[in-house]
């Protein structure tokens, strides 16, 4: 009997702050990225599909970026506003 499925991991990449396109409030807003890996018998294998997303803080408003688009946002993130706090990117697993 072969047990397999699909895994979803979510990784935190930066928080940058724009005008949100939904709102409209100068808001803080997350960068993630949303993985799928395809498991057997448990063991994630391998990727089958990766999206990224920037959400709202403010109104909860998620918005698809592409991968370039988010290396871009990363980068403003990481140089663009100095001294902001930046945590370590976490990686929290969950059930899709
Ligand atoms: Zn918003």
């Amino acid at each position: 009997m072969i047990i397999f499925g699909t895994k979803g991991y979510l990784y935190q990449l930066a928080i940058l702050t724009f005008v949100c396109g939904q709102c409209g409030n100068p808001a803080a807003h997350t960068l993630r990225k949303r993985v799928t890996k395809f498991t057997l018998f448990f063991v994630p294998l391998f990727p089958i599909s990766t999206k990224y997303v920037t959400q709202c803080t403010f109104c909860g408003a998620e918005q698809k970026v592409t991968g370039e688009q988010a290396e871009q946002l990363q980068a403003q993130a990481a140089g663009g506003y100095g001294g902001q706090a930046q945590g370590q990117p976490q990686q929290q697993p969950y059930q899709s």
